[in-house]
């Protein structure tokens, strides 16, 4: 069945990175905005009283740890350069006013996350290792978030999802999301939202694929894209836990 101008198996790969995207970038949010350092060991520390306490404390916590986001802005004091000078000034405003975090992307975002959010235990594999079936607590989720896009911002130009790959990968997704805290009613309405794909959704999704190929130091190759469409048939479940296995990205963050 096509779905207006778009193949119905293009529409599922549309419907899969809006779901991610306009869902899932709340979502990281609202981990880090539950996950921050604390203050109180600072000056004048936030004190939960305020209705918009936690995006206040996060301007806070970008205060204190400027010069750790100045080093990841520009690759000094032994680390990688992770930051473009767009997502810098999301975090600082030229214009001096506060920043306001729900501007901020998928990828500022996680960075943040792997950046701030911590120390963790000594047994925390790190955010780059995938995720075994048995982990579910929210870090762990918050990995998965990302290697969900990787692996479909990649397949995305091909746009081959078929009915059962799609009913699959969006009930793994929502299930992540819910366990990060999105209500199960909200994920039912944007299933209806995204039944019609439209042409600004199509936009909006290339552009976000656009400066995710940017911020990559190789872009995929019309190979990796053939082993992608392989692992993408119908799975068991802990199939698509294995997928991530095998295209884990290990490049920068
Ligand atoms: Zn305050
Ligand atoms: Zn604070």
């Amino acid at each position: 069945m096509a779905c207006g101008r778009y193949s119905e198996h293009y529409a599922n790969s549309v419907r899969l990175a809006a779901l991610l995207i306009k869902k899932g970038t709340p979502t990281l949010l609202s981990y880090l905005l539950d996950n921050l350092p604390r203050c109180d060991d600072y000056d004048n520390p936030c004190l939960p009283c305020t209705h918009e306490f936690r995006t206040h404390h996060l301007r806070h916590v970008l205060q204190l740890y400027s010069p750790l986001l100045k080093h990841l802005r520009f690759g000094t004091g032994g680390y990688q350069k992770v930051l473009g000078q767009q997502e810098y000034e999301q975090l600082y405003p030229l214009s001096g006013i506060p920043c306001n975090p729900h501007l901020f992307s998928f990828t500022l975002l996680f960075t943040l996350i792997r950046h701030l959010c911590g120390p963790r235990d000594a047994g925390w594999p790190g955010w780059d290792r995938a995720p075994l079936i048995t982990e579910k607590s929210p870090e762990y989720d918050v990995i998965r978030l990302r290697q969900f896009r990787d692996v479909l911002y990649s397949h995305l130009p091909r746009g081959d999802v078929r009915g059962p790959v799609f009913a699959k990968w969006w009930t793994y997704l929502s299930a992540v999301l819910i366990r990060l805290g999105l209500r199960e009613a909200e994920i039912e309405r944007f299933r209806l939202e995204v039944e019609v794909v439209d042409e600004d959704t199509v936009k909006f999704l290339a552009e976000m694929q656009r400066q995710y190929r940017e911020e990559r130091e190789t872009p995929a190759c019309e190979k990796d894209y053939a082993n992608i469409d392989v692992r993408l048939k119908p799975a068991e479940d802990g199939e698509i836990d294995r997928v991530f296995d095998s295209a884990r990205y290990t490049g920068r963050y």
